[in-house]
């Protein structure tokens, strides 16, 4: 199965691609065996003289069964196996640091091959149980509110990165609890790194891989209009638009992505999306004391998604040190919801969770935090 097989079987994008991931993005020489489709390792296994459903034997092993060494392959030939083992890996994070809130949310602090340092969190609710995903190391997006957004970005997490994280996380579920729901609201900015969120959204919503419905998945933008398009052209699943503002002055400021896709922009990009019948766009709306959180500002809010199928989640403002914000109080948070309630708009608060840990919106940061770290990793877990 030679190595040439890539280069000569990929796109173009493909190739800069898997050439990123395994040689410029991390220390490794071999590339992660994660970050492909079933089509890529089905062309793969036949140039190596084996049979094409030794793909899907491979692929059943990696997302089914959470294989971490090809060793434990074992209906594989053993030549076979020995051929994989030289040229690939399996999984490029190492087992990741947990910290457990008080409230069951739990933050994975991951440590990536290069020494990025990524986080997922695992947030139990009632009937649900949800994973918070990062899809960048920092974040490029310049949010005023963000705690991630002051790293900066560092670089785009690779396919078998994303998908690392579910993983991880189902390593560290409780007895008897399952992921329901999956959300991209953790470090960095989904659709700024769409070649590889869609190499991870094929392999989670694949029968072939994780098995996940589209609809248990939800991926939050900050706006950037022409890729939700594509996005909701290639999956069905959730979207939700962070949207925190109601003219553009304010938005410019808290949001500057709002400078190149201005707040009309990004609205008649929503209208023009796909969405499903019953289905709606979540707007995002982080209420910040003073800045937007005025009955102007929700009467705005009504006027500006009328026209479309919305739902709006109001987020409580997490603080973090030189923030340069406070969060709005409980009864101005109120005020506002019913204000939308008024303007037929659903609207739902969302209370914080994991904030003992930093885990909460916004908290995320990558600098390692002794609090968050204290808590190993139980040895007793294992893949699911
Ligand atoms: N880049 C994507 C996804 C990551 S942010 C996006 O912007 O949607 C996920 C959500 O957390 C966003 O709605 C974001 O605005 C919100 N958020 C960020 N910082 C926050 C903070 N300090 N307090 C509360 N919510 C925050």
């Amino acid at each position: 199965m030679p190595l040439r097989y890539f280069v000569e079987s990929f796109t173009m994008s493909s190739v800069t691609q898997v050439q990123a991931s395994a040689a410029h993005e991390s220390d490794s020489p071999k590339p992660d065996l994660r970050d492909f489709s079933l089509h890529e390792l089905e062309g793969m296994v036949r140039e190596s003289g084996e049979r094409t459903f030794r793909a899907r034997q491979i692929m059943g092993w990696l997302w089914s069964r959470g294989a971490e060494s090809f060793d434990s392959m074992h209906d594989l030939p053993a030549e076979f196996r020995g051929n994989l083992k030289q040229r690939f890996d399996i999984g490029s994070i190492a087992r990741p640091h947990v910290a457990r809130s008080s409230d069951g949310t739990r933050k994975l602090l991951i440590r990536l091959r290069d020494a990025e340092d990524i986080e997922s969190v695992i947030i139990p609710t009632e009937g649900r149980t949800t994973l918070c995903i990062s899809s960048q190391a920092g974040c490029a997006m310049g949010c005023g509110f963000c705690a991630t957004a002051r790293m900066g970005l560092h670089r785009n997490l690779a396919a078998g990165e994303i998908l690392g994280q579910v993983m991880a996380a189902r390593c560290e579920l409780d007895p008897g609890e399952t992921l329901t729901n999956y959300v991209f609201m953790g470090m960095g900015e989904p659709l700024a790194n769409y070649p590889r969120l869609h190499r991870a959204l094929t392999v989670m919503t694949s029968d072939w891989g994780l098995g996940i419905s589209p609809r248990r998945i939800t991926v939050s933008t900050v706006g950037l209009a022409p890729a939700m398009d594509r996005l909701l052209a290639d999956f069905p699943v959730h979207l939700a638009v962070s949207l925190h503002a109601t003219t553009d002055e304010v938005r410019d400021r808290i949001a500057p992505i709002n400078k190149r896709f201005p707040l009309q922009v990004l609205i008649d990009a929503c209208k023009a999306l796909p969405i499903a019948r019953r289905r709606r766009i979540t707007f995002e709306y982080v209420m910040l004391d003073g800045v937007n959180d005025s009955s102007n500002d929700a009467h705005r809010l009504v006027k500006m998604l009328a026209p479309l199928r919305a739902k709006v989640n109001l987020i409580f403002f997490n603080p973090f040190p030189d923030a340069g914000f406070m969060p709005s109080s409980r009864e101005r948070v109120a005020d506002f919801q019913a204000i939308l309630h008024r303007g037929n708009l659903t609207a739902t608060i969302r209370e914080s969770r994991g904030r003992d840990i930093a885990a909460a919106c916004g908290q995320l940061f990558a600098e390692r935090n002794p609090a968050a770290v204290s808590l190993p990793r139980s040895e007793a877990a294992s893949p699911a």
